[in-house]
C-alpha cells in the first residue's frame, strides 16, 4: 500500500474509534463525515476533543506525520430537518472554513446562507436546468496557428441561457454548483455533450480537431471522471484522442485530490490530451509540474493582455515557451484579442492561440456557419484557417 493510502486509511480508523456509536464514512479523496447523536449541544467542545484527537501524530514506518485538518459542521434540528438541506448546510460550512485557511472549523450560521442567500434561488434554478437540460449550451472557442490561422483545436465552454435572467457566465455558476453538490453532474452533462458534439463533426465536413473541455477539481474529487469519460467514449463511437481536457493549476494541486500524477498518467495512456488552464496564475512549483504527466500548458490571459508593450510579460511569456520547449511541453496563449498580441507571439515561437482575436466562443450553428463561409472564400488559398474577427467581414 502507497503511504498516503496508508495514512488514509489509519486517520479513517483512528476517527471511527473517535466516533463511537456515530457513523463515519470517506466522501472521497480526503474528505470524510462523521454523523452523531447528542442529547444536547456539546457540538463545540466534541469538534474542539475531535481535533485535539486526529492532530495527534500518525507513525508509519519510522516516521511521525501531522495532518492539517479542516472541519464543517452542522447540527439537526437547529441548522435544517431534511437531509438533503442539512448536506447542502455542511459543504457550506466546510467551504467556508477552507476559505479561512487550513486548521479552520466552522460551524454553519444562518449567515453563511444569508450571504448565499440570493445565489441559494439560483442553485435551486441550476438544478431544474440540469433536469430540463434546454438551458444549458456548450459553445466553441476555436484555437489556432498565429501566422496561418490554421485551426488546432476547439475548447467547449458552457453557457446557461437562464429563462428570466438571461445569460449566466460560467465565472458565476460553476463555482455554485461546486459549492452545492451539482458540479459531478454539470460536469458530466458537458463530457456528454461535447462527445455528442465531436460524433457529429466527426461525420461532417468540418474540420477534425480535439475538443478540449474543463475539468472542475470536484469531478475529481466525487465524481468517478474516468468511468463518465469511457461511457461517452463509448456512447458516440469517438476515441479517447478526439478529446483534451483542460484541469486548472489549483486542481492540480488541490491536496483533496490525492496525487494526480498515476491517475492523468492513465489518462493519457488512455489517449486522452491534457492541459493546465489558466498557467501562471496559481501557485504551482515548477518542481512539482516536472513530475505531472501533461501534454500542454494554457499560459494565462493575464500575461498576454498587455503584450507586446509590458517588458516583464514579455519575458515572462518567453521563458515559459523556452522552459515548455526544454520539457516537451506544447503551450497555447490564452486571450489574444490584437493582432500586436498575435505577431508577438508568432516571433516569440509560439504555436497555438485562442482568443477573441480569431474568434470569440461561439455557439454551433454560428461556428458551422462561419467555417463554411470561410472554407468557400478560401478554397484557393493554401491556409485552412478562419479569417481573424477583426480581418472577417
Ligand atoms: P477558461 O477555461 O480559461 O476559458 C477561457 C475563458 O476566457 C472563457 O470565458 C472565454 O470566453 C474567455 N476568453 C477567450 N478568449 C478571450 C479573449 O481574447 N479575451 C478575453 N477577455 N476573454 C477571452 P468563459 O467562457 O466565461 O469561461 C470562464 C471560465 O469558466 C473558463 O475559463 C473555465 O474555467 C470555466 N468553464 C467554462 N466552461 C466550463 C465547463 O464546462 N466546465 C468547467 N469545470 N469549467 C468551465
Ligand atoms: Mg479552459
Ligand atoms: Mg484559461
Amino acid at each position: 500500500m502507497e503511504q498516503g493510502d496508508r495514512l488514509l486509511a489509519m486517520f479513517g480508523q483512528r476517527l471511527a474509534s473517535h466516533v463511537a456509536g456515530g457513523a463515519v464514512g470517506r466522501l472521497g479523496g480526503d474528505e470524510f463525515m462523521v454523523i452523531r447523536t447528542t442529547t444536547f449541544d456539546d457540538h463545540e467542545k466534541w469538534i474542539a476533543g475531535l481535533r485535539d484527537h486526529m492532530s495527534r501524530p500518525f507513525e508509519i514506518k519510522d516516521q511521525s506525520l501531522r495532518l492539517g485538518l479542516t472541519i464543517g459542521s452542522c447540527r439537526a434540528p437547529e441548522d435544517g430537518k431534511d437531509s438533503g438541506v442539512l448536506f447542502q448546510r455542511l459543504e457550506s460550512a466546510l467551504y467556508n472554513a477552507k476559505r479561512l485557511g487550513r486548521n479552520s472549523d466552522l460551524r454553519f450560521r444562518p449567515a453563511l446562507d444569508k450571504q448565499d442567500n440570493p445565489q441559494l434561488a439560483l442553485v435551486s434554478d441550476l438544478r431544474n436546468a440540469l433536469v430540463s437540460g434546454d438551458q444549458l449550451e456548450l459553445h466553441y472557442q476555436t484555437q489556432h496557428h498565429p501566422a496561418s490561422g490554421e485551426l488546432l483545436g476547439m475548447e467547449a465552454l458552457l453557457r446557461w441561457r437562464h429563462p428570466r435572467d438571461g445569460m449566466i457566465s460560467p465565472a458565476d455558476f460553476i463555482p455554485l454548483a461546486e459549492r452545492h453538490g451539482l458540479m459531478t453532474e454539470l460536469g458530466n452533462w458537458v463530457i456528454e455533450k461535447a462527445c455528442a458534439q465531436q460524433t457529429h463533426w466527426q461525420n461532417s465536413a468540418m474540420p477534425k480537431v480535439t475538443v478540449w473541455i474543463n475539468i472542475s477539481a470536484l469531478q475529481l474529487f466525487h465524481g468517478d471522471l474516468e468511468s463518465q469519460l469511457a461511457g461517452s467514449l463509448k456512447r458516440y463511437g469517438i476515441k479517447a484522442s478526439q478529446l483534451g481536457l483542460e484541469l486548472t493549476e489549483s486542481v492540480l494541486l488541490d491536496e483533496r485530490a490525492g496525487d494526480m500524477g498515476p491517475r492523468l498518467q492513465l489518462l493519457r495512456e488512455q489517449g486522452f490530451a491534457i492541459a493546465i488552464d489558466d498557467f501562471g496564475t496559481g501557485y504551482s512549483s515548477l518542481a512539482y509540474l516536472k513530475h505531472l504527466p501533461v501534454d500542454k500548458v494554457k499560459l494565462d490571459r493575464a500575461f498576454i493582455r498587455e503584450l507586446p508593450d509590458s517588458r516583464a510579460d514579455a519575458a515572462i511569456v518567453e521563458a515559459v515557451l523556452a522552459m515548455a520547449k526544454g520539457m516537451g511541453l506544447a503551450v497555447i496563449a490564452e486571450g489574444v484579442e490584437t493582432d500586436a498580441q498575435n505577431r508577438f507571439l508568432v516571433d516569440a515561437g509560439c504555436y497555438a492561440v485562442q482568443g477573441f482575436y480569431f474568434a470569440r466562443p461561439l455557439p454551433v450553428p454560428d461556428l458551422e456557419q462561419r467555417w463554411i463561409s470561410n472554407s468557400s472564400t478560401k478554397a484557393n488559398s493554401e491556409a485552412p484557417g478562419l479569417t481573424p474577427v477583426s480581418q472577417a467581414s
